[in-house]
């Protein structure tokens, strides 16, 4: 199947959704098909306008606990990978008769984090995602929760909203939808606050809005708001906007991709990063922290300096010379990740020297800099 051309009344040409296990059962125990009919058909448009789709999709959970007909919410690992091992199947299945409405082809994509971490995996998966949008086939990605476990580390999302992002990151997209049950970040928690007003643009995640979300859940699905700001931290970071919006809301996949405001957007970092920086910032392969003074941290950031041993306090972690590492200030936000020129070893030697000191402390020197600006990305 070939690709269309751009609608160039669009203001996006390649976009990830996804869809929230409580938007896909309208909040019931089980999946709404009027729901997901009213989604696929909006993508299904898209797709035929010349946009490139690929879809993040929760609710297998959902579908495998209605056909082994359990009605509360699981517990326990093993249960929630055999009821996703259910209903994987039954998910797809219904995404595929939907699409075949419109002679759309679909793909299944079962993605874990562990798969990703590789470097060569990451860039495999890239691949096959961009060689199926190229072929007119939009993806259809959910976490692997059959082999992915919490226990073995940093080897599972645990959320498709950061699935979603990373996806984002992974092949370039310029716009990630988070569609849920409710419509957009609000000042308060509008169920227990009636003056809770909906922010309509972040142009920044900042400490303001990390304390808005801290502690919100949401019901059936796995992620709150939480773990939404997390999502939007790293795909804006990665250049990409972030719209959470009601995907119950008519038209609102349309909508926002017709530049109307919808939900709350979240605008892009100016410069968008480029592939290996994406990477870097992804924390995929993040082996450990450094943490910052308050003079190392403005240097960072308003001058794009290299790090240099004199301003680092803290090491966490532990890293080989080459690994990728996490800059973080004082209060322990993430101001960028780089690739660290010394162990974490080394690092708890030198930190808080001055680099012309390194080859007293260590007996060697591998480089003035602890992390070379070249190698380094700030958000
Ligand atoms: N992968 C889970 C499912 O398909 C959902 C995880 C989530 O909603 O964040 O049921």
């Amino acid at each position: 199947m070939a690709k269309t051309k751009l609608d160039s009344n669009l203001t996006c040409r390649r976009i990830v959704a996804k869809f929230g296990t409580s938007l896909l059962t309208a909040g019931s125990n089980r999946l709404n098909i009027e729901r997901m009919t009213d989604l696929v058909n909006q993508i299904a448009q898209l797709h035929d306008r010349g946009v490139e789709v690929v879809i993040v999709t929760s609710g297998a959970i959902a579908a495998g606990r209605e056909r082994l007909g359990l009605t509360k919410k699981a517990k326990g690992v093993a249960l929630k990978q055999v009821l996703a091992s259910v209903g994987q199947g039954r998910l797809m299945n219904i995404y595929e008769r939907l699409f075949e409405e419109h002679n759309v082809t679909v793909g299944q994509a079962l993605l874990t984090k562990s798969v990703l971490v590789d470097r060569a995996g990451y860039l495999n998966t890239r691949n096959t995602l961009l060689a199926s949008l190229e072929m007119g086939v939009i993806p259809i990605i959910n976490e692997n929760d059959v082999v992915a476990v919490d226990e073995i580390r940093e080897a599972r999302f645990g959320d498709n909203d950061n699935l979603s992002a990373m996806v984002a990151n992974l092949i370039d997209a310029d716009l990630l939808f988070i569609l849920t049950d409710i419509n957009g970040l609000y000042t308060a928690d509008p169920n227990k606050d009636p003056s809770a007003k909906m922010i309509p643009l972040v142009e920044k995640i900042d400490e303001k809005i990390d304390s808005l979300v801290s502690g919100s859940v949401s019901g059936l699905g796995t992620g709150g708001m939480v773990t939404k700001i997390e999502a939007a931290r790293l795909a804006t970071a990665s250049g990409v906007t972030v719209v959470i919006a009601n995907g119950s809301e008519k038209d609102v996949l349309l909508k926002v991709a017709g530049g109307k405001a919808c939900g709350t957007r979240f605008l892009p970092v100016k410069n968008k990063p480029d592939s290996r920086e994406r990477w870097l910032l992804s924390g995929l392969s993040t082996h450990g922290k450094l943490t910052v003074d308050d003079g190392a941290a403005l240097a960072l950031k308003k001058k794009s300096c290299s790090l240099l041993a004199a301003g680092i306090i803290e090491v966490d972690g532990v890293f080989q010379r080459g690994d990728i590492v996490d800059i973080c200030d004082v209060k322990g936000r993430k101001l960028g990740s780089g690739i660290t020129n010394y162990t974490a070893v080394e690092v708890q030697s030198i930190k808080g020297a001055q680099s012309g000191n390194i080859t007293d402390l260590l007996g060697y020197d591998s480089g003035s800099e602890v992390v070379h600006r070249n190698n380094l990305v700030i958000l």
